[in-house]
């Protein structure tokens, strides 16, 4: 029988395929572009992926994401991944990590060759350019809107970075959540995503570091833009790294519109299974999912507890969610 990788492999080269198989990649979100860019490393041969998402399944991530099915809603993305994921290539280790990616658990990050951002998250963003340009590792990243699409290779070769390209901290002006996306567009970054990484390992292709990729359906086919330098930039050329230490915020407004971001004060451990069944005998409708998180779901509100006390809480108001966190707390005693 035929390796699975004997297709690539003879264009590529069989050294250039070990290099993919030695090689280990974080993934940072396994939503709609995640999901096509996880199928495409381990159908590469990459030999190890980590996988890192906070989130469950929901029924509209069915329309963009290739690995999902119907009988997924409600399991941790992550989860569902790997399990698929081990299913199509057993010879690459995958880790799947259900937590909220932030300044305090950033090191799991560390030990990977290279990391490829798949989150809508801009804070995410600016945390993992200051955090890889620190520590010397490349990143990819990749954002789709609409029929609008960029991918920038983010290295800390000297070349401008991802502050460069998009000045100091802000919120991300457009989500998918709030204007909708195309699914071709969504397959057309991962595979600039995808590509990257064999670039990455491999001698094949062109280097495109200090630039980025933007892509509009229904318009040229792309555009190579040169990203300029920036020596005020307070990542690559200062080398401040403020993101890497930000502990400005307790609450933030994140991804679509509607949804906000909590953390305790103070560290906490919460026994996830324990306070699930504390809230729904105080008659919360509470769900423990997998021992790894709480789905609480109270007025028209949807709360994600995480072991260390962080909650992402859909709500049309943010004082009403603010409130909400707070009686969670008070509940597990982390706010004292
Ligand atoms: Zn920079």
């Amino acid at each position: 029988m035929q390796d699975m990788f004997s297709r690539q492999e003879f264009f590529i080269g069989k050294d250039n395929q070990k290099k993919l198989s030695d090689g280990s990649v974080a993934v940072v979100g396994c939503g709609s572009l995640g999901s096509f860019v996880i199928s495409g490393l381990v159908r590469a041969g990459i030999g190890s992926i980590k996988i890192i998402d906070r989130d469950v399944v929901e029924n509209p991530n069915l329309y963009a994401n290739c690995i999902f099915k119907k009988s997924d809603i409600g399991k941790p993305k992550a989860l569902v991944v790997k399990e698929r994921m081990e299913g199509i290539n057993s010879r690459c280790s995958i880790e799947a990590i259900v937590k909220n990616l932030d300044y305090e658990n950033i090191d799991l990050l560390l030990d990977c060759d290279i990391i490829v951002v798949c989150t809508d998250n801009m804070a995410v963003r600016y945390l993992i350019n200051d955090v890889a340009i620190k520590n010397g590792i490349p990143w990819i990243y990749g954002s789709v809107a609409r029929d609008e699409g960029y991918m920038m290779p983010v290295n800390a070769d000297g070349k401008p970075c991802f502050r460069c390209m998009f000045g100091d901290r802000k919120r991300s002006s457009t989500t998918c959540d709030e204007s909708g996306v195309l699914l071709p567009i969504i397959q057309i970054v991962s595979s600039l995503q995808i590509y990257e990484v064999i670039k990455h390992f491999t001698n094949i292709g062109k280097s495109i570091h200090g630039q980025i990729i933007h892509v509009k359906l229904g318009e040229k086919e792309s555009d190579i833009i040169n990203v300029p330098p920036n020596p005020g930039c307070k990542t690559c050329s200062l080398r401040k790294f403020p993101s890497s230490t930000n502990k400005e915020y307790t609450v933030a407004s994140i991804c679509g519109k509607d949804s906000y971001q909590f953390k305790p004060k103070t560290p906490c451990k919460i026994n996830i299974s324990e306070f699930t069944k504390k809230l729904i005998s105080a008659g919360l409708d509470a769900e423990d999912v997998k021992g790894l998180m709480i789905r609480i779901f109270h007025d028209d509100m949807k709360v994600t507890l995480f072991e260390n006390g962080t909650a992402i809480i859909k709500a049309n108001d943010k004082e009403k969610a603010k409130k909400l966190y707070e009686r969670i707390l008070t509940a597990i005693k982390c706010n004292e």
